[in-house]
């Protein structure tokens, strides 16, 4: 972690910036068609998970669980892991079940491994869905790392060595929203190029209106097209501080695809860098209505230029998005002044430094590892007039008097969230837009006369 005083003396957490790992990989398992995601551990563990998905995402969620109570935290939940299984199989003819670890299950020691390998002897004469396991123990990462883990998981335990060579390119775009997974797809198909998205949360996560309940919602990442990703010709992955392990450099260290490691395209330079990545993928130019959003946008940096120009930001929330929202405030001209996550050893600081130091005259503070605790104090002395994050900084951002741009996960106090988009020049429009108006609108609301025309 950076320097960080407050830091120091905490002996717990407050309000934290962070969420819990498996929450992380119960998102990622949504993205896959027919999967159910499953926690190994005690069933509140579900419940909170379900209440913050639901809240932000505004979709039916079920999240099925080994419910461990007393006795199997002393003589193991291996039992009831199985159990869970089958009877999710029975309710959900799942395609496949995501199975991930809690704190309990860490910490009792139960091999997922071993119990899944026994479950599938047990009853190979059954027609088992495929299980998938990742290890998530909350007390060690965060929602963030969980969404990795689970991605990796599913890359690393369900591809298939025989797969045939394709000419499709594996997409992993990270915590992004459903409508911006929607809004990849089509960049993709205007380059000419088939991706396979993982996971692929923009129909499980965000539906329409259905006149019959569908027990697991249709969409998602077909297995089929998992176990086809060896045969990829390359992968894309965003984020400027994701895991040594990840899908990408699975597919790339196993079976040789090639990867490209992008920062989350928001802002005008990490899209340019995304929008000729496709160009060399596909081999084509960069089609005429990217060019055209793209002079929409730079002239929409101008005329906005006044409004936003120096303002100081303070920016939280899952640390690739951190990292990405950071350099757009500083290609905008607006000065980041605290950049804050509550995940720990991302070298969040180094990331912030390449992507947008030579944009600063002076470099953030950046803190890793903290909670809101941790960075109220330090970051009411620096004086924002703008906070970038989720819902979780709401009380915050009120009590410094400055508009909070929400962004990430989760957005729990306005509607939408599923919905919002910040990459691509369409999303970064969005985006900018959104900080205009908020900016506006505080000056306005500030006026004792107020303004017609600004
Ligand atoms: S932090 Fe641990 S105990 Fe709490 S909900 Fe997450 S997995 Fe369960």
């Amino acid at each position: 972690m950076t320097n960080n005083p407050a830091a120091k003396n905490a002996v717990s957490t407050t309000n934290a910036c962070k969420l819990c790992t498996p929450l992380g990989a119960s998102l990622a398992f949504k993205g896959v068609e027919g999967a159910v995601p499953f926690l190994h551990g005690s069933q509140g563990c579900a419940t909170y998970m379900r209440r913050y998905i639901i809240s932000h995402f505004r979709e039916p969620i079920d999240i099925a669980s080994s419910a461990l109570g007393e006795k199997q935290a002393v003589y193991g939940g291996g039992p009831n892991l199985k159990k869970g299984i089958l009877n999710v199989m029975k309710k959900y003819s799942p395609s496949l079940v995501g199975v991930a670890s809690t704190c309990l299950t860490e910490t009792i020691g139960d091999d997922m491994g071993l119990i899944l390998h026994e479950f599938r002897e047990e009853f190979s004469d059954l027609d088992l869905p495929e299980v998938v396991h990742v290890s998530t123990p909350s007390y060690q990462g965060t929602h963030s790392d969980g969404f990795h883990r689970a991605v990796h998981a599913l890359t690393d335990q369900l591809a298939d060595p025989e797969a045939e060579k394709n000419e499709r390119i594996a997409l992993f775009p990270g915590m992004v929203s459903p409508a911006e997974i929607r809004l990849l797809k089509d960049i993709f198909r205007e380059y000419g190029l088939t991706p396979t998205v993982l996971p692929d949360i923009s129909d499980t996560l965000d539906g329409p209106a259905l006149e019959d309940y569908e027990p697991v919602a249709s969409g998602g990442t077909p297995v089929a097209d998992i176990k086809a990703l060896p045969g990829a010709a390359a992968s894309v992955e965003f984020g400027s501080c994701l895991p040594r392990e990840s899908g990408g450099t699975c597919l790339e260290k196993r079976f040789g695809v090639l990867n490209t490691r992008l920062p989350i395209p928001l802002g005008v330079r990490a899209c340019d860098d995304f929008y000729d990545a496709l160009a060399e993928l596909s081999g084509s130019c960069i089609p005429r209505r990217y060019e055209q959003e793209r002079g929409r946008l730079v002239d929409a940096y101008v005329d906005g230029h006044k409004y936003v120009f120096g303002k100081r930001a303070v920016v939280y929330g899952e640390e690739n998005l951190v990292v990405a929202l950071t350099a757009f405030l500083a290609e905008i001209g607006v000065q980041p002044v605290l950049v804050g996550t509550g995940a720990e050893g991302k070298r969040l600081a180094e990331a912030v430094e390449s992507a947008c130091g030579d944009l600063l005259r002076e470099q953030p503070l950046v803190r890793e590892g903290v909670d809101f605790h941790d960075i109220a104090e330090e970051a009411e002395a620096l004086t924002p007039e703008l906070v970038l994050g989720n819902s979780k900084g709401q009380r915050y951002a009120r009590a410094w008097n400055a508009p909070l741009i929400r962004a990430g996960f989760p957005i729990h106090d306005r509607f939408g969230g599923q919905r919002l988009k910040g990459i691509g020049y369409e999303g970064t429009q969005e985006l900018f837009d959104r900080i205009v108006n908020a900016l506006i609108d505080k000056k306005q609301s500030d006026s004792p006369i107020g303004w017609g025309y600004i």
